[in-house]
């Protein structure tokens, strides 16, 4: 079979490479579509991601969904032929945070593409049967492969508690804050008011459901926030653009007894904090890692129409071709929501 291997910085090669069978337990898997994400285009880009350098050559892609190709012994619940989402991480099942449904802070978790686990652009993978989702007829592979990022939305939005009729307020409009505002709105959330610094970002947020848009470039952005809540901020502030100045604003532009979510890192992991502004609006500050136990209620959301998450896609590729997704996404940041490959 054909894999896709990052190799060093902006370097990606076709290998041809022996196609793995399954164990027992696992379902090999015939790829259909990987989405690109942020995380796999820093690896490409600069060869690490944080404390995590790229050593050695890895196959990237972690959002995949496809078609079952052949089962190991002992899986019974998913057969040749179905259409499967795969959660990406592979956690221990053992410690306390597994045990207790926490599998997200597992440290023995193997992520795909996460060194030194490797990831999956290549035409067949094998995975856990019980970390692929079958798909239902309604629900496309490419959706399917969506379901990885949709999870974090759903993550964000679910910590944050985002309720019926209330009012939220979302940092950023990359993928991640735009699959944060669909599982928000979802939610019922009111108004939903998003911040970027370009304008492009913010129509396409628009599209999505926003009610309200704010350029930080070229807006103060406290005083449209009082503008819009009358004064009080929002109930909910979702951080998803990891800036440390977009971290620095939360308590300024949350209502008081709201919370804050922190979802994008920034590469800069000690940020200067207003504690005082915390204190006396008795804000709740939470934070989120990726997700846990989120793909089936990501899959009955797309299904059942509650959320239309292939909206995001504004960019699709062959496998052949993935090395100009790459490209292309570094490039033309601002056009590139959501890049996918097809195989
Ligand atoms: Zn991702
Ligand atoms: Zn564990």
């Amino acid at each position: 079979m054909k894999a896709m291997v990052t190799t060093g910085a902006r370097q990606m090669v076709v290998r041809e490479v022996e196609c793995p069978r399954p164990a027992s337990g696992q379902v090999q898997v015939k790829l259909e579509y990987c989405g690109i994400c942020g995380s796999d285009v820093h690896y490409y880009k600069d060869g690490k991601v944080g404390d995590h350098v790229l050593d050695h050559d890895i196959v990237l892609g972690h959002e995949v969904a496809g078609m079952v190709s052949e089962v190991g012994e002992g899986v019974t619940d998913l057969k040749v032929g179905d259409r499967v989402a795969l959660e990406p991480g592979i956690a221990c099942g053992k410690c306390i945070f597994c045990k207790s449904g926490h599998y997200n802070l597992c440290r023995e978790m193997k992520f795909f593409a996460d060194p030194p686990t490797p990831g999956a652009l290549q035409e067949y993978v094998v995975h856990p049967a019980d970390l692929c989702f079958k798909l239902p007829e309604n629900v496309s592979s490419m959706e399917g492969a969506l379901v990885e990022p949709l999870s974090v939305g759903l993550h964000a939005a679910g910590t944050g508690d985002v309720k019926l009729g209330q009012n939220v307020l979302i940092l950023g409009t990359g993928c991640i804050g735009l699959v944060t505002l669909l599982a928000c709105k979802a939610r019922g959330a009111a108004k939903i008011v998003v911040v970027d610094l370009y304008d492009k970002r913010l129509e396409f947020a628009k599209k999505l459901g926003a009610t309200h848009v704010i350029n930080a470039k070229k807006e103060d952005v406290k005083k449209r926030v009082d503008e819009i809540f009358n004064g009080e901020g929002a109930d909910v502030v979702l951080e998803t653009a990891g800036s440390v100045i977009t971290i620095a604003q939360t308590p300024f532009l949350t209502k008081a007894g709201g919370t804050i979510v922190i979802v994008g890192q920034s590469a800069q992991s000690e940020v200067s904090y207003n504690f005082s502004e915390v204190i006396v609006k008795e804000l709740t500050i939470k934070s989120i890692f990726r997700y846990r136990n989120s793909y089936p209620v990501a899959i009955a959301a797309i299904s059942s129409g509650a959320i239309d998450v292939k909206q995001i896609v504004t960019h699709e590729f062959s496998f052949e071709d993935s090395k100009m997704g790459f490209d292309t996404v570094i490039e033309d940041a601002e056009n590139v929501v959501k890049a996918v490959i097809k195989f």
